[in-house]
Order: C-alpha cells, then sequence, then structure tokens
C-alpha cells in the first residue's frame, strides 16, 4: 500500500458505485480505494435492471448540457466495452429495438440519443404492423444493454485486481468514525441516500419484471403503459413493467406480474409459449435532477452520486466521470491548502 495516495471511500457497489470505481482507479496514478457496501451482486436494484440505454424524459441532471454529456460520455464508456474483447463477460451487448404508441407521437422520439446512437428512424408503415394491433407512431433505433449479472462481478473482479478493496458494511451516518481515515468519500448509496443524507426528493420507483426464456428473441419492443420486452444476453427475455411512485414494496405483486404478462404477450403473442423463470421487484432510485455535487460534512469531503431513478445502468459511467472530476478537484487543493 501506497501512503503517500490518497485514501478513498465509495460508498455503494450497486453499478454506480462499482463504476465511479473503476473510473477513478484509470484516472489517479497512486489511490487506496476501497468500496463500501451492505449489499452485493444479486442483492443491489442494479441487478433487477434490464440495462438498456434509452433515457426517458424525466432523466436530468442540473441543466440540458450537463445531461447530455451525462448521456454522451455514457455511450463512449459502453462502446469501449462493446467493441473489446471483454464484451460478453462483462454483459455489454448490441441490440436493436421497436417502439410503438398509440397515443402519443412524442413517446417515440428521444432527443438525447437521436443524435448519438448510429440508427434512430421513424418506422415504415408496414413495420407498424409488426407486433400486431392498430400502431399509430413508430421509432426503430440502435442501441446497447448492460446486463447486471455479468457486469458487476466483472467490475467488481477489474476493481479488486487493480489493487482495490471491499468492506461489506452498513453505514448509518457520514458521521461514522470509521470515515474519518479518508481524504474522500463518494456517496453512491442509490435510495440509501434517502437516509443517509435526509434527502426527500429522493423518492422509490418501484419497478417489477417477468423474467422468461426467449432465446430467439434479438430485438427489443416498447408500447404504451410502461410496456417493454428486451431480450438478454444468456436467451432470457425481461419483460415490463410498472412504475409506481412512492411505493416500497419488494414483495413480487400477482396483479402487476398478470398484467405485465398480459401487455407484453399482446404485444408479442410468441412470448405466450415462453417459459417464467423468474419475478423480480426493484426501487428506482428516483430523483430531479440526478445529484453530482460535492458537500463538506462535518469536515468530511463528499460527492455525491445518486438518485439515477429508471436510468442508473445507462448513464453510470457519465456521472462516475463527472463525480470523479469533482473529486479530483478536492484532491489538489487538498495538495495546494497542504503546500
Ligand atoms: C425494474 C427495473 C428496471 C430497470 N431498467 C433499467 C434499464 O433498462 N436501464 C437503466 O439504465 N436502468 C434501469 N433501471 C434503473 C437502475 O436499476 C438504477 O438506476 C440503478 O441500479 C441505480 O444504481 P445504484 O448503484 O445507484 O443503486 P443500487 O444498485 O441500489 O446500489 C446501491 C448500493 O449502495 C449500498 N448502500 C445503500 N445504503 C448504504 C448504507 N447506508 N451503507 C452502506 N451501503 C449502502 C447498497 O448496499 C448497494 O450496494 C431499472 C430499475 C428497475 C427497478
Amino acid at each position: 500500500m501506497d501512503r503517500s495516495a490518497p485514501k478513498i471511500a465509495i460508498l455503494g457497489a450497486g453499478v454506480v458505485g462499482l463504476t465511479v470505481a473503476d473510473i477513478l482507479q484509470n484516472h489517479l496514478n497512486k489511490a487506496n480505494i476501497t468500496i463500501i457496501a451492505d449489499r452485493f451482486k444479486e442483492d443491489t436494484t442494479s441487478s433487477v435492471a434490464a440495462g438498456i440505454f434509452r433515457p426517458g424524459t424525466s432523466f436530468r441532471g442540473a441543466t440540458r448540457e450537463i445531461t447530455q454529456k451525462w448521456v454522451d460520455d455514457s455511450w463512449l464508456y459502453w462502446q469501449d466495452i462493446l467493441k473489446s474483447a471483454e464484451s460478453s463477460n462483462a454483459g455489454v451487448m448490441a441490440l436493436s429495438s421497436y417502439i410503438f404508441s398509440k397515443e402519443n407521437y412524442h413517446v417515440t422520439r428521444n432527443p438525447l440519443i437521436e443524435n448519438l446512437v448510429p440508427i434512430y428512424r421513424p418506422v415504415e408503415d408496414e413495420e407498424l404492423k409488426i407486433c400486431g394491433s392498430d400502431w399509430k407512431y413508430g421509432s426503430y433505433f440502435s442501441t446497447v444493454k448492460t446486463g447486471c449479472d455479468r457486469y458487476l462481478p466483472w467490475v467488481e473482479k477489474r476493481f479488486i485486481a487493480k489493487g482495490g478493496k471491499i468492506v461489506n458494511r452498513k453505514i448509518d451516518s457520514f458521521t461514522d468514525t470509521s470515515l474519518r481515515q479518508y481524504d474522500l468519500v463518494f456517496n453512491c448509496t442509490g435510495l440509501g441516500a434517502k437516509y443517509l443524507c435526509n434527502d426527500y426528493d429522493l423518492v422509490p420507483l418501484r419497478g417489477q419484471i417477468i423474467k422468461v426464456k426467449a432465446p430467439w428473441l434479438k430485438t427489443a419492443f416498447y408500447g404504451d403503459y410502461d410496456t417493454y420486452i428486451i431480450p438478454g444476453l444468456d436467451g432470457v427475455a425481461t419483460l415490463g413493467g410498472v412504475r409506481q411512485y412512492d411505493s416500497y414494496s419488494l414483495e413480487v405483486c400477482k396483479h402487476d406480474a398478470a398484467a405485465i404478462w398480459e401487455r407484453c404477450c399482446q404485444l408479442l403473442p410468441a412470448l405466450r409459449k415462453a417459459e417464467i423463470v423468474a419475478h423480480k421487484v426493484g426501487l428506482r432510485p428516483h430523483r430531479v435532477p440526478v445529484r453530482v455535487e460535492p458537500e463538506l460534512i462535518g469536515g468530511l469531503k463528499v460527492v455525491h452520486c445518486y438518485g439515477h431513478g429508471g436510468y442508473g445502468v445507462m448513464c453510470a459511467p457519465g456521472t462516475a466521470l463527472h463525480a470523479v472530476k469533482i473529486g479530483q478537484d478536492i484532491l489538489k487543493s487538498n495538495v495546494r491548502n497542504k503546500l
């Protein structure tokens, strides 16, 4: 261990905490970095997500420019992995998708990615008939998807191989004495930040999904009422969904499951024969705007990076890069203050 290197703690081992750790290791020549969390891998919200790169309109940072930069930087991070020999191990895959609506033309558009992804175009009249019923509007686009079942273990292994440490522990407050040893703390606790920061703007947006075996499915589909069907690397597709504001239940609701199943099978009838392998529930950490900013808490230097709502997988890298930049500026000013 290099004792002259700054000591940094990252609270949280979901997609945001682990991606901050990864980017931090790439940006600092030397640092002693420890991830502290009470839940890992399949026990995190991140592991529930389908992980598709398609931001919703509610996703935003402090300004429109910041939001776009987060999206653009995230795209580059996932493209780097996608175009490497590690893509499959890391759970990153290329994907194309249809989005249809009977109600609203605007939901089929996406200004944050229309000029970023290789293809984003309105559908032809013939394509409106691909999924039966009378769709009025539609777009087709190419994107990427990151399955956290593979990405979290992969990036954690990479972090440890580069000298990172992991501690399994719950932190109840920033005044916890064990945090005093750190020069800098990144707060990537997702919904946990609600209690750590007394943040009333952070609200759970409950989601529920069904995992089905559908190795034949190669394209994602979106319909009205938050209906989506997203293929996965291992032949298991994710069917969703619901967005229940301020709802904390982690129990699988049979009524939600029935509604998701019916909506998805109407969108793609071939799914009726697919074997169901799991039902899952997760609480999206919804906050507008997503919080990426520094705070001095009783002498402790903290950089917050939480509140990514339904878009934390796709946008973890961009927000992480922003948080790391803030952290580096703090570390530089620490050094200046010591001179
Ligand atoms: C059904 C569903 C579908 C989704 N689909 C997508 C999608 O397609 N694309 C997309 O981009 N996003 C999607 N999301 C959103 C995505 O899952 C979240 O935005 C993302 O997982 C948030 O990551 P996180 O690291 O902030 O939080 P988490 O994964 O919840 O991780 C938080 C970490 O902080 C730790 N922690 C919390 N409090 C403390 C504490 N006090 N002390 C110590 N450790 C603590 C936890 O143990 C955990 O390790 C979906 C979410 C759901 C529920």
